[in-house]
């Protein structure tokens, strides 16, 4: 699932064991003195002078007033699993969210087992089995998810990048050349013998039906895998492409809905221009607190700063993925017509999956 056991070469890797749990003993303490002495020192080292000053005032509503400009064209999202909830899609992730409490019943020798490559070679029910249980009756994209494809009709998004799986954001039209899932996808699945692509429909199909996915080449008896990121996978190619073509050109970053916990993912954040404003929608700071790890590595840039006295470009807007996409889509005066597509396509979608369920069951038809 999650890429962090793999990272591009360039990205920080935190110790073993160096969890948020950690900071409140000795230890934690001396991390966190070494991370503030190393806060002062960066931020001391980036000469303010020197930077320049894009946003006309660090707050959201200077991010507007930018985002609405012609200086802004080449806008990056980067979102997690925020951006779905509200579309009642799972969090695979977040303990707490019932899915490694319910795994008991595979008798797995670890909760991770589940999306462990080494696991599902040998054993591919326990993961089948769940993605039937979690596969979603609908898909449904959230007004965050249209947002994103606002910013793209009005000429300003050069890419979205997501840590989730679910393909909300192909369904709001989204062209796909716009979209990097960083952690892989469900839209297509692979023979892990001889690499014959397979479609979502024909995993589904399988999974629903709770038979093992087999290649249906000939001679192959290849098992078939989701193109979604396991543990002990590398992420995928163009990731690594697009992250090395686009960051660089970035001029606004808007985060959305993602802890900034898993890595690589996370260090993104840190590899904008200097310049380049970096937004921050979620219902809480997420792991951005200073972090000497990512300091060491990343030499302080991947490290949003609200906080600091000296900030000229990091502004944290504190609300659900789509409250605060609405609020930043009225500032800059699309909020009426981001209002009509999400009603409309809500409308259109909610016919189909009303058609869907019309339909006899079949395993292909299925919905949950
Ligand atoms: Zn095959």
């Amino acid at each position: 699932m999650e890429g962090e056991k793999k990272d591009d070469g360039k990205s920080p890797k935190k110790p073993e064991g160096k969890e948020e749990g950690a900071q409140g003993t000795q230890a934690g303490g001396a991390i966190d003195a070494l991370a503030a002495g190393l806060s002062k020192y960066f931020t001391s080292a980036v000469k303010l002078d020197d930077v320049e000053k894009v946003l006309s005032e660090v707050t959201f509503e200077g991010v507007a007033k930018y985002l609405k400009s012609d200086k802004c064209t080449n806008v990056i999202t980067m979102a997690g699993a925020g951006i779905s909830t509200s579309a009642g899609i799972p969090d695979f992730r977040s303990p707490g969210s019932g899915l490694y409490d319910n795994l008991q019943k595979y008798n797995l020798p670890d909760p991770m087992a589940i999306f462990s490559i080494q696991y599902f070679i040998e054993h591919p029910e326990p993961f089948c089995h769940l993605a039937k249980e979690l596969w979603p009756g609908h898909f449904k994209p959230t007004p965050c998810h249209y947002f994103v494809k606002q910013l793209h009709e009005k000429g300003k998004l050069l890419r979205h990048y997501t840590q989730n799986i679910d393909t909300l954001e192909h369904y709001t039209g989204l062209p796909a050349d716009k979209i990097v899932e960083a952690h892989g996808t469900f839209r297509t699945s692979h023979c892990l013998t001889c690499q014959k692509e397979f479609s979502q429909d024909w995993i589904k199909e399988k999974i629903f039906a709770e038979e093992t996915p087999t290649c249906d080449a000939e001679d192959c008896v290849g098992l078939v895998k989701p193109d979604i990121v396991f543990f002990g996978e590398k992420l995928p190619d163009r990731y690594f492409k697009c992250v090395e073509e686009d960051l660089k050109k970035c001029d606004l970053l808007i985060i959305l809905g993602t802890s900034l916990s898993v890595q690589p993912f996370a260090s993104l954040t840190g590899r904008v221009p200097t310049k380049t404003p970096r937004l921050y929608i979620n219902l809480d700071k997420g792991n951005t607190n200073v972090d000497p790890f990512m300091m060491l590595f990343m030499g302080g840039g991947a490290t949003l700063n609200f906080d600091d006295e000296n900030n000229y470009r990091d502004v944290f807007k504190q609300a659900t993925c789509d409250e605060g996409c609405y609020s930043l889509s009225d500032l800059v005066g699309w909020g009426k017509e981001l209002r009509q597509t999400v009603e409309k396509e809500h409308k259109r979608l909610d016919a189909e999956i009303a058609e869907d369920k019309q339909k006899p069951k079949t395993a292909k038809g299925a919905s949950k």
